[in-house]
């Protein structure tokens, strides 16, 4: 039986896959200089999938591939920290909501002090039940790290 948490985890781990092939489409887009799939790296997987010049020009198309990460959240939202009332309120933590309803998917994180994301996790929620945040269990921590902040660091947030 599958219950409203499996859906709601398996919600989170479809976000983040979506996440990181969009990071690793990006990342590949500005390190390679091949010309076409016999000569490009990528994981034979996904070049599989992608076959054709066409979709090669397509895939490694930078711009592109930063609008798509661009225009994946629903929305993008910033808070200050605490400040006294002489300091102008500066954000200092976002919250980049990927999908709503019954389940949602979001990304919380914190800024550094030139406005730059320093931290961030994928949080879940369905229906009646709080935010909790998603650890996802066949990875290591510093390669979700890595995938959250590239793809959060396509966002400007201020400075
Ligand atoms: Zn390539």
């Amino acid at each position: 039986m599958t219950t409203d948490i499996d859906r709601a985890l398996e919600q989170a781990q479809a976000q983040y896959e979506s996440i990181k092939a969009m990071v690793e489409r990006l990342e590949h887009a500005r390190g390679c200089n091949a010309e076409d799939w016999d000569n490009c790296n990528l994981d034979e997987r996904l070049a599989d999938g992608l076959a054709g010049l066409d979709t090669f020009i397509e895939y490694h198309d930078e711009d592109d591939a930063q609008q798509a990460i661009q225009e994946d959240p629903l929305s993008v939202e910033v808070r200050s920290g605490w400040t006294t009332l002489d300091y102008t309120l500066e954000a200092s933590e976002f919250q980049i909501l990927l999908c709503t309803g019954g389940p949602a998917v979001r990304i919380m994180g914190e800024l550094d002090d030139d406005f730059e994301p320093c931290r961030a996790w994928l949080e879940f929620q369905d229906w009646g039940t709080p935010w909790t945040q998603y650890i996802g269990s066949y990875m290591d921590d510093a390669t979700k790290q890595h995938t959250l902040l590239a793809y959060c660091r396509e966002f400007y947030f201020g400075g």
